[in-house]
């Protein structure tokens, strides 16, 4: 699996070349011009790393920062703000707001490259060629097939299903709220509760022991929500 980035900037060429230096390390870039447009794409599907610019022609990077920060999907979804020269004063506010790590303009492209990669595996995402999840042991993700396969044997799952499965097993160890599972499954166009999300996981589960009878992956956490323990 490839890590996926979204990079947040309005000037071509240091996009041009940012994204060009990640592709070459292994990632996939989604790259935005304006916050408007980050905000859709981030709402739209996951992501493991955020390169937020500061100053954009629609708004700033902070606030984008601030808004995903007290969203509960990306609460925790590696930052690396940008900055133009010298302004201290978005440095500082974006440690605070959040923000994993800042490099200020102009930036070599490697040392980009560089700090992106210890962010990933600070997260323990899967960055870059070679390092497998944890879970790849157990589980093996198929995205361009939808398709999981839990020690050896593909599972038949929904496409529901196959979501719910692919986000918790992203973020296996992690506990996963009910809204953010919706979220992640169902998207934001659905009138689906809580309960969709409870009756979906035990059919999952159900799944799972069919092939693994003797393990229980996904625990429940009340009040909290779910999560995928790999062992
Ligand atoms: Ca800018």
């Amino acid at each position: 699996m490839t890590a996926r980035l979204l990079l947040l900037e309005d000037d071509p060429a240091i996009a041009r070349t940012v994204a060009y230096a990640l592709e070459r390390d292994g990632l996939a870039v989604t790259h935005s011009l304006l916050v408007d447009d980050a905000r859709r794409q981030i709402r739209a599907s996951h992501f493991d790393l955020l390169v937020l610019d500061v100053g954009l022609p629609d708004g700033s990077g902070l606030d984008l920062l601030r808004e995903l920060r007290h969203a509960e999907r990306t609460s925790t979804v590696p930052v690396l703000m940008l900055s133009a020269h010298g302004e201290e004063i978005d440095r500082v506010l974006g440690l605070e707001l959040g923000a994993d790590d800042y490099l200020a303009k102009p930036f070599s492209p490697r040392e980009l490259a560089a700090r992106v990669k210890a962010l990933l595996r600070r997260a323990g995402a899967r960055p870059v060629a070679g390092a497998a999840p944890p879970a790849a042991h157990i589980f093996k993700d198929d995205e361009h097939g939808q398709r999981i396969s839990l020690r050896g044997q593909p599972l038949a799952l929904t496409r529901r299903e196959y979501r719910l499965l692919a986000h918790l097993l992203r973020g296996a160890g992690r506990i996963h709220s009910r809204e953010a599972l919706l979220a992640a499954a169902w998207g934001d166009d659905s009138d689906s509760t809580d309960r969709t999300v409870d009756t979906h996981i035990k059919t999952l589960r159900a799944k799972l022991r069919e092939v693994d009878a003797a393990t229980e992956y996904i625990s429940t956490h009340r009040g909290m929500g779910y999560c995928l323990d790999v062992p």
